[in-house]
């Protein structure tokens, strides 16, 4: 199976990501674990650039090199391991895009769908955990691990879109989606995510 985790910054995704190994590992499910962008020689080349504030890409550029990373990452890993039986699970994949880049950046949901379809060719994720949080508490979060990344550059609205953006993507496809509440004590957290993943496995 296909699995992306994804969320808004402060979500909680590096924290959850244990919790996903330790099923795994509990089932003796063989995984691969991996990330986006990045996962390749090419697509971590291009997280680099993505992530130096210096770069100032715009909202299309960006969203092109995110999916030049996204092809090379589903060309080089995802598709050969499937093809194993080896399950994926990626930390972030094309609902992060639809979010970052169409409702936070502002670009037309459309546009990114075309670049979806030409790149995935249909493949999608078996399962989705989407990890929810409201923004405060994604802000308190951010200020308690000073993680330097998108927070110090851009406003609650930024967040706020995409936030909207990943629910209105796991309303419109809830058999793809489990959302998360990511604002519950981490036991808890856990244990959403272990029904989710049983659920997907039949286990
Ligand atoms: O997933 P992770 O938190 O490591 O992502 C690193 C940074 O890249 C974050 O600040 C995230 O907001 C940003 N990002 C983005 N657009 C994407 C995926 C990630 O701006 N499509």
């Amino acid at each position: 199976s296909f699995i992306t985790l994804d969320g808004i910054d402060g979500a909680g995704k590096s924290t959850n990501l244990n919790t996903i190994r330790s099923w795994f590992e509990k089932h003796q499910l063989p995984v691969l674990f991996t990330r986006e962008p990045g996962g390749t020689a090419v697509g971590e080349a291009l997280r680099k650039l993505l992530l130096d504030p210096t770069t100032h890409a715009n909202a299309r550029t960006e969203t092109l090199m995110i999916f030049a990373a996204r092809q090379q990452h589903l060309d080089e890993v995802i598709k050969p391991a499937l093809a194993q039986d080896i399950h994926v699970v990626s930390d972030r994949f094309t609902d992060a895009t639809f979010a970052y880049q169409g409702g936070g950046r502002g670009l037309p949901l459309a546009d990114i769908a075309t670049l979806e379809n030409w790149v995935q060719q249909g493949l999608q994720p078996d399962l989705t955990l989407l990890l929810d949080v409201p923004l405060t508490v994604a802000q308190q979060r951010l200020s308690q691990n000073g993680n330097p990344d998108r927070f110090e550059q851009l406003d609650t609205a930024f967040f706020e879109h995409a936030r909207t953006v990943y629910l209105d993507r796991a309303a419109s496809a809830p058999q793809r989606y489990a959302i998360i509440d990511s604002s519950l004590n981490l036991d808890e957290v856990a244990l959403q995510i272990n029904q989710a993943l049983a659920q997907l496995f039949g286990l």
